[in-house]
């Protein structure tokens, strides 16, 4: 499996730079109790740094790349063990070795996700040079398969199976996120629904409809930015979060959304298919993001009502009035 494909199931599972949580917390508490070592780390490899989900017995929470062990670990889907890092010609001149935390033993088992990605490793590391034999390494194995058991739950409930988007539970839990943190000044929301869907279905089949839900989720990642949420709310329903998006440019993203549903062909019933949009902005104001939803809601569905295929807005602050309720063109 190549590198780009690798960084996109890591991806894919929405763990990077998330706090800690009990059950990973736990399974490498029970490693450092089995093996007795000072630390046990639940290591995840991304582009250019190694980030700890468990951190136990280390205070750093990531290290670069370079000097990972478990990038080596990666390499194979086998137990990697150094004995004594500092005769290791692989580790003698890591910086982890020479300097603090002077790692000399280490034992790691590659996380392997049902796809065959390995994604990073639970690993056990001692100051002292230490054995570790075949039953060891085969706890160890057992462990990060509970880890990656833990990993795929998660994946599986905060994204839609179909089409991989943001389930509804995650997107409510991001919204919540971005509102209480210091994120961004201001978020767009957009809400669409996929027209005459039921049409499709009846006409080519559950499955071709399948095809088409996860063709138009692949469309609007083309348009949207890494930091954007996209989420399948139900059926044929999708929301989007915006961070630091103004009205302006909200509008922009949703024109560009439309066009670029609007004129995908989709092979299995070789035609296209539009969706309609509503868009608003989350405001101080909302109670949760039900509010903003319903707003975008009812702007979806003036588009709908006014011919479908089209953007619609719904704005709340003052200075917006009198855009509110505005139609932006649309080719038809
Ligand atoms: P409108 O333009 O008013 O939105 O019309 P519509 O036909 O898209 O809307 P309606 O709500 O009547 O129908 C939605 C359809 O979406 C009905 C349902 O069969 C279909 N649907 C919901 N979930 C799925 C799914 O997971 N896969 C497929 N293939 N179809 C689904
Ligand atoms: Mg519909
Ligand atoms: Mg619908």
């Amino acid at each position: 499996m190549d590198e780009v494909e690798r960084l996109h199931i890591l991806d894919q599972y929405g763990i990077l730079d998330t706090p800690h949580e009990e059950p990973f917390e736990r399974i490498a508490a029970l490693a450092r109790l089995i093996f007795d070592t000072p630390i046990a780390l639940i290591s995840l490899i991304d582009d250019r740094r190694q980030w700890f989900k468990s951190n136990i017995g280390l205070d750093i929470r990531e290290t670069p790349r370079e000097q990972a062990f478990c990038n080596e670990t990666i390499r194979s889907d086998d137990v990697l063990v150094i004995s004594n890092a500092e005769r290791d010609i692989r580790t003698a001149r890591n910086p982890l070795v020479t300097g603090n935390p002077y790692i000399r033993f280490y034992a790691g088992a590659p996380l392997v996700t049902p796809e065959k990605a390995r994604l990073g490793s639970l690993c056990v590391i001692d100051r002292e040079p230490r054995q570790f034999d075949e039953r060891q390494k085969a706890i160890l194995q057992s462990l990060a398969g509970l880890v990656m058991k833990e990993m795929e739950l998660r994946r599986q409930t905060d994204h839609d199976w179909l089409t991989g988007a943001t389930s509804r539970a995650a997107f409510q839990a991001t919204a919540q996120r971005l509102v209480e943190g210091k994120g961004p000044p201001s978020i767009g929301l957009i809400s669409f629904d996929i027209d005459h869907f039921k049409q499709i279905n009846d006409r080519f089949g559950h499955l071709a409809g399948d095809r088409v839900l996860v063709d138009v989720v692949d469309i609007c990642r083309t348009v949207l930015r890494d930091c954007d949420v996209l989420s399948r709310l139900g059926g044929e329903e999708f929301a989007i979060l915006l961070p630091g998006a103004t009205q302006a440019s909200a509008v922009s993203i949703a024109e560009r959304l439309r066009q670029a549903v609007a004129t995908c062909h989709h092979a299995e019933i070789d035609r296209s298919v539009t969706a309609s949009f509503g868009i608003t902005m989350l405001e101080p104001s909302d109670q949760g993001l039900a509010d903003a939803l319903r707003r975008a809601d009812a702007a979806l569905y003036r588009s709908k009502a006014t011919g479908r295929n089209r953007v619609s807005c719904s704005w709340t602050s003052p200075q917006a009035a009198s855009s509110q309720d505005r139609i932006a063109r649309t080719r038809t």
